[in-house]
């Protein structure tokens, strides 16, 4: 997901920065969504975030906008990048 697989030197350069598993708003934590596995976090029900986690701008961590699915955090909540 995070990682290129064509570029290992990409490790490299973000080296300091540190990954962890927060939950995933558009399921609440339970991997499932109404059509069955979450999109947002592939039924893992947590998506890993940059740290310190950013709560997503665009639908102030719901997930979803009027719109539907938010697109800018793919329905986690989180900032991904
Ligand atoms: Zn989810
Ligand atoms: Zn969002």
């Amino acid at each position: 997901m995070l990682v290129n697989e064509e570029g290992d030197e990409m490790l490299y350069t973000y080296v300091d920065t540190e990954y962890a598993p927060e939950k995933c708003s558009l399921c609440n934590g339970t991997g499932h969504s109404e059509g069955g596995i979450c999109q947002a976090c592939g039924g893992q029900g947590n998506v890993l975030v940059a740290q310190p986690a950013i709560i997503c701008p665009l639908c102030g961590g719901a997930g979803n906008l009027e719109t539907g699915t938010c697109r800018a955090c793919g329905g986690s909540g989180w900032a991904l990048f």
